[in-house]
């Protein structure tokens, strides 16, 4: 592509503007589970999709003109260099409307935002993943990223809770998960007729986890905020300080800059000091010691 230094300019500043949404095209939907959808999404103008990045953890603004707009993980492959996959939940007005959306039809993007996971902390170390129901999808990327450099970490295993197997996300990647050495253990609190696997919450497959190497090994988790505690309570247990766990938070967001205040938790942002945090610095104000 040949473009005039001025012309990359002006595409640089726009890119770079953090309240100004791109055009981005759906290349694809997938039906998850249900009330789940996975939208692949292409940028338009070929200069931004040339050098959009992300890091696994990040979010992204996706805007609805007339609607509004809504913080979504990046749920793609870091390495992608053309579809950026986003898999969204209908809970209210903009999911709802995006949910009614068709490939072809175009959206508003900004960012990415926020802290990435902590993979230079995982190199050499066992990596626990822990998600429940859509909180898998933020730690997609990360898997992407564990199995594209699987000799530089040690054992990595994936705990998955879903209310009911069809909850499970992604189950059509699982064997290509395991196959590249990732181990995998899921649980769900109802079971159907077929279901032959486990039942219990997710921390019960914590409790009887092999843990070679406790101080060696790095938790990252995301779920429910409830599933979180108590996932940090097993892990504990089986000898993991605080400062080896990481969580994501999905809290309530607006503007994603720092600004508006709306995810304000504590003296942090989760827009821009998290949305992953190291759990040792964000536990005070969870505030779910009771349940
Ligand atoms: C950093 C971050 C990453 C996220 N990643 C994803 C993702 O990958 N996939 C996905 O489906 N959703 C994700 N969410 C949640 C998503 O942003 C909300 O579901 C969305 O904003 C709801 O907007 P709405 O207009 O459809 O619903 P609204 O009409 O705004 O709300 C509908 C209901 O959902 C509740 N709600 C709104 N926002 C949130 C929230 N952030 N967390 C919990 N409940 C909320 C409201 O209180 C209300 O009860 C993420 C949120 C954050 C902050």
């Amino acid at each position: 592509m040949n473009l005039s230094p001025l012309m990359t300019h002006a595409h640089a500043a726009v890119a770079d503007n953090p309240w100004l949404s791109q055009t981005v095209r759906i290349e694809s939907i997938t039906a998850e589970i249900p009330e789940v959808a996975t939208y692949e999404l292409a940028f338009v103008d070929p200069v931004l999709a040339a050098r959009y990045r992300f890091l696994p953890g990040q979010f992204n603004m996706l805007y609805l003109p007339g609607v509004g707009e809504v913080a979504i993980s990046i749920s793609a492959n870091p390495n992608s260099r053309e579809r950026w996959a986003h898999t969204i939940r209908v809970a209210g007005t903009v999911t709802q409307s995006l949910s009614r959306l068709q490939p072809g039809a175009t959206l508003g993007l900004r960012g990415p935002y926020g802290n990435p996971w902590p993979l230079a902390d995982c190199l050499g170390k066992d990596v626990i993943l822990v998600a429940g129901g859509i909180g898998l999808a933020p730690l997609r990327p990360v898997i992407y990223e564990l199995l594209a450099n699987r000799a530089k970490y040690g054992n990595v295993t994936l705990l998955l809770g879903a209310r009911t197997p069809e909850g499970l996300l992604y189950p059509g990647e699982y064997t290509d998960w395991q196959a590249g050495g990732i181990e995998i253990e899921s649980t769900v609190d109802r079971a159907s007729s077929e279901w032959t696997g486990n039942v219990g919450v997710v921390t019960l497959l914590i409790d009887r986890l092999p843990l070679p190497r406790p101080d060696q090994t790095v938790l990252l988790m995301c779920g429910p905020e409830v599933m979180m505690h108590f996932t940090v309570k097993s892990a504990r247990k089986r000898g993991l300080a605080d400062k080896q766990i990481w969580l994501s938070s999905e809290r309530n967001m607006q503007c994603a800059v720092g600004l508006c205040g709306h995810c304000q938790l504590g003296p942090t942002f989760v827009c821009k000091d998290g949305p992953v945090f190291r759990y040792d610095h964000i536990a005070p104000f969870l505030k779910v010691e009771g349940l």
